[in-house]
């Protein structure tokens, strides 16, 4: 058996991240077994053991980035241009370029919202067989949207039959979740009306193709009736809302959405300069009031988890974001830890520290309860009991 005990100066135990201060937390065999005040580890007697101590950093769940592609790289001059002429082979290259920087930056589950080529599935399992290093994946495979609908990654499908042929297609490759893309990713700055690419008989098709097999369905969705079609067809994650209007809020505190916020790629002046020319200008333009209305999703306090969008080893600047607009630090870091792992239906598994739970586990410097930013600061990274980076 191989065991392994992490002395921490603090640990954040359970779904609510309760401080235990100077603890011991022991792993056997990938798996967290207990977690105890440092005094009481060293009453045991523990042959065998290899430890780390770690007095300064504070131990937490490996992170959950529920919004990511790998087959972009939003640190890239144009890279949604970038996509429309890369091949398989390039794409791959990319990805495995993304997957390292996610790791590394403490993200050990990711939640990959459409790809080309199936390269997240193929990925998914590689990783699973510890051939490739990167964060355990959940995978959409090809995403879906409508014929004449926008976005640089989803497939265009006309009606029902053709979404149908594509979510069979996307089940049997072993997608674990279903990606539909319903409006815009952009608003268009001078108006607040916002179009919608599916109709809900398409939506309503994905939904219960996904249902039947137990495979949840997640719809890029900024606002707007595209969101009611999703909340009536049964849309389990709404993705993005940077339109959310009262009305949108009013619906969906109604249903059982979950948002899941990708708002760097407004609020992130540093995300520009990789934009095209037109892309960085609707965002500047847009940025306030995506600001306003992201924050008026956060102090409805619905329920929502956070993503990148494929701005690879920055998750933790959206749980900066999050706290900006409002949330308290522990819903905020839920939003990359216990909830995520609820939105990825592995909350038995990973998302907490407790006994019995897979030892994901990162160490930062500091106490992220007092100050978010220090998430940025990722020493140790452990994924199933395995270190992937040392402190
Ligand atoms: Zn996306």
């Amino acid at each position: 058996m191989k065991r392994t005990i992490l002395n921490a100066g603090m640990i954040l135990c359970g779904e609510q991240l309760t401080p235990l201060e100077n603890g011991s937390l022991i792993i056997e065999d990938g798996i967290i077994r207990e977690i105890l005040p440092r005094k009481a580890r060293e009453a045991l007697s523990l042959e065998e053991v290899e430890e780390i101590s770690l007095p300064h950093m504070t131990l937490m769940p490996g992170m959950i980035e529920c919004h990511n592609h790998l087959c972009i790289d939003a640190a890239l001059p144009e890279h949604l241009e970038l996509l429309a002429w890369s091949n398989e082979c390039q794409l791959t290259l990319l990805a495995l370029k993304g997957l390292k920087e996610d790791l590394m930056s403490g993200v050990t589950t990711a939640r990959c919202m459409g790809d080309k080529f199936y390269i997240d599935v193929t990925l998914k399992k590689l990783i699973e067989d510890k051939k490739v290093d990167g964060p355990r994946l959940l995978a959409a495979g090809i995403g879906m949207k409508g014929s004449h609908g926008a976005g640089h990654i989803g497939m265009p499908h006309c009606g029902a039959g053709e979404i149908r042929h594509t979510c069979r297609e996307n089940l049997k490759k072993g997608a674990d979740l279903l990606k539909l893309f319903i409006t815009p990713g952009v608003p268009e700055p001078a108006s607040t009306f916002v179009p919608s690419f599916l109709s809900l008989e398409e939506i309503s098709t994905a939904v219960s193709e996904g249902a039947r097999l137990g495979i949840p369905t997640a719809a890029h969705c900024i606002g707007g009736q595209g969101l009611k079609d999703c909340i009536d067809g049964g849309v389990d994650v709404i993705e993005h809302m940077y339109m959310a209007a009262e009305q949108d809020v009013e619906r969906l505190a109604a249903s059982r959405c979950v948002v899941d916020l990708t708002s760097g790629i407004f609020l992130d002046p540093s995300r520009e300069e990789f934009l095209s020319p037109a892309n960085a200008l609707k965002v500047r333009l847009n940025r306030s009031r995506v600001r306003e209305n992201v924050a008026r999703i956060i102090k409805a306090r619905l329920p929502f988890v956070l993503g990148t969008d494929a701005y690879h080893g920055f998750l933790y600047r959206e749980v900066g974001y999050a706290v900006e607009l409002g949330a308290d630090p522990v819903t905020a870091i839920q939003g990359v830890t216990s909830r995520a792992a609820r939105v990825c239906r592995l909350e038995d598994r990973i998302g907490k520290l407790e006994n019995g739970m897979e030892a994901d586990i990162i160490a930062v410097e500091g106490n992220p309860l007092e100050d978010v930013s220090r998430l940025s600061q990722v020493g140790l990274v452990m994924k199933g009991g395995v270190v992937y980076r040392q402190p």
